[in-house]
């Protein structure tokens, strides 16, 4: 099997082709512009299979996304390729137009002429996979899950921009008949996290004996998803996911944020126990514009329909993410040099 990953320098990417090239034995080309939000190493011990090849290019380069696929040959195209950071949206909203919804039509135009070149057999077992979040459906209250019949409603410019998208991947099945499925995921968390998210965040901060900054009062609730679960799913979606169907993927472990970075302190205080617990060093700041108050997902269909399940709780998940954290500062040691921690979360020291 040849894949395209685009975006798979990045986190998710990167625990999507080590998954296919490691345990699918999958050969991967990885389309990545190499934004400040990639890193090479994360390649690196699926590149050591000899079966991955990394092609630095922008995806809203059409010509060259139409040349690289129609060259490639895949039979499966997982669309990553992002710009993913809310907080970074807000600030600067462009960069998230331009990559994800215009570089999302490059994609889909690029898939779309290839596809069109292939004999019928070929076409029916393609696929492209467009990977996006939950953050589309909106904001939930108390009760409930997103399923994939709620109505789309984002908030950030962010989520604004993946909805977009979406529709985009939509259209191109319903119009085109290009066989496109979607997936809608709940947060990530794991190993190779850009230390700009909250869960290394917060670990590398509190490692540090830094502030600890939780928006507003900590009560929003994210339903965390351990990366490597989330690969398995989308490699299995692509695989046996019907086209023009759209696929949630959560882990059913709903936290507030504030117990999210409590959970750190704690892991951490028993691993690399310290005179004063880490909890005191959490910092209370205000709170993110438009902020979603919760976020769960209803991944029923996945699990019925694919037979897949989450292999990891968020506490036995947590735990391997901060053990890799504490082994793996080589990695994120020169990425915390160069991205802020804090300072535009109005902490005053920047670290
Ligand atoms: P990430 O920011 O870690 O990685 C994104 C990758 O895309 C980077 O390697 C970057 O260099 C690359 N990229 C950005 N712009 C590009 C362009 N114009 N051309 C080519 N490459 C480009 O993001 P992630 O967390 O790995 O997310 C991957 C996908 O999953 C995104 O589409 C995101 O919306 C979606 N998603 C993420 C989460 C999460 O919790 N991280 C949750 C739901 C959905």
């Amino acid at each position: 099997m040849k894949a395209i990953v685009t975006g798979g320098a990045g986190f998710i990417g990167s625990a999507l082709t080590r998954h296919l090239a490691l345990e699918a034995g999958a050969e991967v080309v990885v389309i990545d512009k190499m934004t400040y939000a990639a890193t090479r190493e994360s390649l690196s011990t699926a590149e050591k299979t000899g079966r991955v090849r990394l092609i630095v290019e922008d995806i809203c380069n059409q010509p060259v996304m139409t040349e690289i696929i129609a060259r490639e040959k895949p039979q499966q195209i997982f669309h990553l390729a992002a710009e993913s950071h809310v907080d970074r949206s807000i600030s600067g909203p462009g960069a998230f137009v331009q990559t994800n919804v215009v570089g999302s039509y490059s994609m889909l135009e690029a898939a779309r002429a290839y596809w069109a070149t292939l004999e019928r057999a070929a076409q029916d077992a393609f696929r492209f996979l467009h990977v996006s979040t939950d953050e589309v459906y909106g904001s939930l209250g108390a009760d409930g899950l997103f399923t994939e019949e709620t109505p789309y409603d984002p908030s950030s410019p962010y989520s604004a921009s993946k909805a977009a998208s979406d529709h985009l991947a939509k259209a191109w099945h319903r119009t085109y008949g290009l066989p496109v499925v979607v997936s809608n995921c709940s947060n990530n968390y794991g190993p190779y996290h850009f230390p700009e998210k909250l869960i290394p965040l917060v670990t590398l901060n509190a490692l540090e004996g830094k502030p600890l900054p939780v928006y507003g009062k900590g009560d929003n609730i994210r339903d965390w998803l351990f990366v490597e679960d989330h690969a398995r799913a989308l490699a299995l979606i692509a695989s046996k996911g019907r086209p023009g169907e759209t696929y949630n993927v959560g882990g059913r472990n709903e936290r507030t944020n504030l117990q999210v970075v409590e959970a750190i302190c704690d892991e951490l205080d028993r691993l690399r126990p310290v005179a004063e617990p880490r909890r005191n060093l959490i910092t209370f700041v205000t709170d993110r514009p438009g902020h979603d108050h919760r976020y769960a997902i209803d991944a029923t269909k996945l699990e019925g329909e694919l037979g897949w399940r989450a292999q990891e709780n968020f506490d036995s998940g947590l735990r391997k993410t901060i053990a890799w954290y504490l082994d793996n500062e080589a990695w994120w040691g020169p990425l915390r040099n160069t991205v802020y921690s804090g300072q535009r979360l109005g902490l005053a020291e920047k670290v």
